[in-house]
């Protein structure tokens, strides 16, 4: 079976990589020639609106999925006219929008951070008696890895934050003093079955996923899936969907949901029975689901800007090493590894050995 995947990048890399044992085989489509997905499958050059490409992939595979999530929403809708298109178009049109997302929270009865949309500058003033401050200004679409949003710490710094954001829809949240950024990973099949990884705890730096950790047998992993449940069944969702959480005192508040496979799941391919990447695959083509169990105890580490000297990555026998055959540039995600271990204490030293080792670059 053949499956088209909207987007290029290293998760369209890392799906085809989990499909080629299953004899499944994809085809991505990305407006750039050196796209690191199109090493491990076929590519179809071409932009996200390019109405003749999109035909070009849909006629050849069985199922269209997505790995990006700015996708024009017109090409969808096209898509879905004529294909099977999976996860449904519904999430990623909610997971574009930032308001979208936090009222489809409310709805469910999720809880989340205090918000309220703004259009116009006077609306600030007014938000902030709501939010409180310190609160962080975000432009409701197109804002990734911490891109495009500015904390307000004090009311004499809305004028600047409006002038570097304002003039697109925005939203301004309550700035949430958490214990730790959670994130639970879920795939449901089109019988509605699901499937739920244990949770991940994640660690960033400036805005971007530095490394996530496995966490079994967490005490709020039920609640956790309770949320991602409710957001699954009423999305009708199929595939597997990531949401991204914040414990606050052991409550959890919703920030954001990613309608495809996720950086925070990316421990899975080793250290779960089926990875998050095989069980997108075995959802979208309506394969039986596979075991989402951990297999010990594992964290990532992700390589962003440079690459770590492959040798000695692997210096620990413990470690695997994903290199997305990246050009190498700042802020840009270009690896990651993994280590497993038997206990969470061998794991928090054996990811200590980890990162230290990773700072060292090639040079
Ligand atoms: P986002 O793009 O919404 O995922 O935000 C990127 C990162 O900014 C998150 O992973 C958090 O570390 C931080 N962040 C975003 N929104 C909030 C919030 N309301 N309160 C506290 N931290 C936040």
């Amino acid at each position: 079976m053949k499956i088209g995947i909207l987007g290029g990048g290293q998760l369209a890399r890392m799906l085809a990589l989990a499909g080629y044992p299953l004899g499944l085989q994809c085809v991505v489509l990305d407006p750039s020639a050196d796209a690191c997905a199109a090493q491990v499958a076929d590519l179809i050059q071409a932009d996200y609106n390019d109405q003749a490409a999109l035909h070009e992939l849909a006629e050849q595979v069985d199922v269209v999925t997505f790995e990006f999530e700015n996708i024009p929403a017109q090409s969808l809708n096209y898509l879905l006219e004529n294909y099977p298109v999976y996860p449904p178009p519904i999430a990623l049109h909610t997971a574009q929008d930032r308001l979208n997302e936090k009222n489809l929270f409310r709805q469910l009865q999720i809880p989340v951070p205090e918000f309220v949309a703004i259009d116009r500058f006077e609306q600030l003033q007014q938000a902030i008696v709501r939010t409180g401050l310190p609160a962080v200004l975000k432009t409701r679409s197109m804002g990734y890895d911490g891109k495009g949003q500015i904390v307000l710490r004090h009311q004499n710094e809305m004028t600047q934050a409006w002038r570097q954001l304002g003039g697109r829809p925005l939203i301004i949240e309550s700035l949430v003093g958490f214990d730790r950024e959670v994130s639970i990973i879920a795939v449901r099949n089109r019988a509605g079955d699901i499937y739920y990884y244990p949770l991940s705890e994640n660690t960033h730096y400036r805005g971007i996923l530095h490394y996530a950790q496995s966490c079994p047998d967490d005490h709020l992993q039920a609640r956790a899936q309770d949320y991602i449940k409710c957001i699954l069944d009423e999305l009708n969702y199929v595939g597997v969907l990531a949401l991204e959480l914040f414990d606050v005192n052991g409550e959890l508040l919703a920030n954001e949901i990613a309608p495809r496979v996720h950086n925070s799941g990316h421990w899975t391919i080793e250290g779960a029975e089926v990875s998050q990447f095989e069980n997108h695959l075995r959802a979208i083509l309506d394969l039986p689901l596979g075991d989402t169990q951990a297999v010990g105890f594992s964290a990532m580490v992700n390589f962003i800007g440079t690459m770590p000297e492959t040798a000695i990555v692997l210096g620990d026998a413990n470690v695997h090493l994903h290199d997305y055959s990246k050009a190498p540039r700042p802020g840009r995600k270009i690896g990651h590894a993994t280590v497993r271990s038997e206990t969470q204490m061998e794991l928090s030293d054996a990811l200590k050995n980890l990162i230290t080792r990773a700072s060292i670059v090639k040079q």
